[in-house]
């Protein structure tokens, strides 16, 4: 284990100083002390571990790989797995601090965790990605479990990631252990509902923050940012509800039509073609633009940091709904306040893939699986009570609702760790 250099003074920029200022803001709200605003700047485990890689071709190749467990006060930890260049110690940090305000935000009685490891998969077979995959799980294998912390899909990661963890990790133990991963091939134990969890919760905030500004989804527009795991359900979700959908991007570029894009059949593009770019009869549009465009929400669906100081200005939408995590930077989130934008933040929109995840926990730890209806019915009341606890929280303390999200989350954070008490 690495010896945490987190609350680093040095970090002045990029999502770390996001989460930190974040946290910052929430425990002067809870006038915390300072020792318990500390533990919680700090995750609690940080691993570090080199990846190397037998290529196709014969050569090695290294890739940096993380784990960070950020918080364990409230159960076990949980997070996403990330496979990108973007990857850093400073990246799954933050990631893992949020998902720790978003567990105990919707109340599933994990801590946060993260990992990432710094590859491009697109530039590798999957062949190459199984043994990059078994490799890293090897490596953490001491630190994740079903009762210590337990890995999901995120960016670069899916279902196939996930069963060759459950595999090595299986193996290493000598028995099957499908509670050590979530978001599973249902074939081996994944919940039903899980894949498209966290764009069916993002969807359900964005219509309930539609309708508390008093607009009908019909007759609404939207933009997309990410057209992946959040974005492509989303905008599909959206799109069923009578939302006009814009415009969508992903890594490739992004497409606009003002009569609202066709986003049934732009899946069949995307699954024809690997990219939403050249859909019948659209207008390609600058990337970043479509996150300006004049329409009432705007989802960010993909990565962190996308909504800065440079662009906030230009925000002309009337909701931002966060289905990445951390795309709003703390100097942006400052100047959509000031205009009026109401933010619904990352902990709250995208928590349906963790909600669903605990489902699958809990359906795994007891060999049982449940009906779809049942997952979605119950994620959808998790979704709903989070979004009332926050606005009311929020009317109440004149906060925004990421002050409010993030205050509520740290208060239960330490409300478990008081009860437990400090050992020794
Ligand atoms: N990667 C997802 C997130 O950022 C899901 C995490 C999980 O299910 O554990 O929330």
């Amino acid at each position: 284990m690495n010896t945490p250099a987190s609350g680093d003074a040095a970090v002045i920029h990029g999502p770390w100083h996001d989460a930190q200022a974040q946290l910052t803001e929430a425990v002067a709200h809870l006038k915390c002390a300072p020792g318990l605003h500390e533990m919680l700047a700090m995750p609690r485990r940080e691993l570090q571990v080199a990846v190397p890689l037998r290529r196709d071709d014969g050569t090695t190749a290294v890739f940096s790989g993380y784990r960070v467990q950020h918080n364990f006060s409230r159960g076990p930890t949980k997070g996403g797995l990330r496979f990108s260049t973007a990857v850093d110690l400073d990246e799954v940090r933050a990631l893992a601090m949020w998902m720790t305000w978003k567990c105990a935000l919707v109340d599933v009685p994990y801590g946060g965790a993260k990992g990432g490891v710094a590859i491009e998969p697109r530039d590798h077979s999957a062949a190459e990605l199984e043994r990059v995959t078994r490799r890293y799980t090897s490596e953490i294998l001491p630190v994740i479990g079903p009762d210590t912390d337990i890995p999901a899909p995120d960016i670069g990661t899916d279902e196939n990631t996930m069963a060759w963890i459950m595999d090595t990790y299986s193996v290493a133990k000598g028995h099957t252990v499908p509670g050590v991963v979530t978001g599973k091939p249902i074939a081996l134990g994944g919940s039903l509902g899980r894949a498209g969890a966290t764009s069916r919760g993002v969807a359900h905030i964005a219509m309930m923050a539609m309708s508390s500004k008093g607009i009908e989804p019909e007759g609404a527009t939207a933009s997309v940012q990410g057209f992946g795991k959040v974005g492509r359900g989303a905008a599909r979700l959206l799109a069923e509800a009578g939302v006009r959908v814009l415009a969508v991007s992903d890594v490739d570029g992004a497409i606009f039509d003002g009569d609202g894009l066709d986003i049934t059949r732009l899946g069949a593009h995307v699954d024809r073609t690997g990219s939403v770019v050249g859909f019948d009869d659209t207008e390609s549009i600058h990337p970043g633009s479509l996150l300006t465009l004049d329409v009432d929400v705007v989802v960010p669906a993909a990565v962190e940091g996308v909504i800065t100081a440079q662009n906030a200005a230009d925000i002309r939408a009337r909701i931002v709904v966060e289905g990445a995590n951390g795309p709003t930077t703390q100097e942006a989130d400052a100047i959509l306040t000031d205009r009026g934008v109401l933010v619904v933040p990352d902990i709250l929109a995208n928590a349906g893939g963790v909600i669903v995840s605990y489902f699958e926990w809990v359906q795994s730890n007891q060999a049982y699986q449940w009906r779809e209806r049942e997952v979605n019915d119950r994620l959808e009341e998790k979704m709903t009570d989070a979004w009332r606890d926050v606005v009311d929280y929020a009317g109440a303390h004149g906060l925004t609702y990421r002050q409010a999200a993030t205050a509520l989350a740290v208060r239960r954070v330490l409300e478990a760790h008081e009860l437990r008490g400090l050992y020794p």
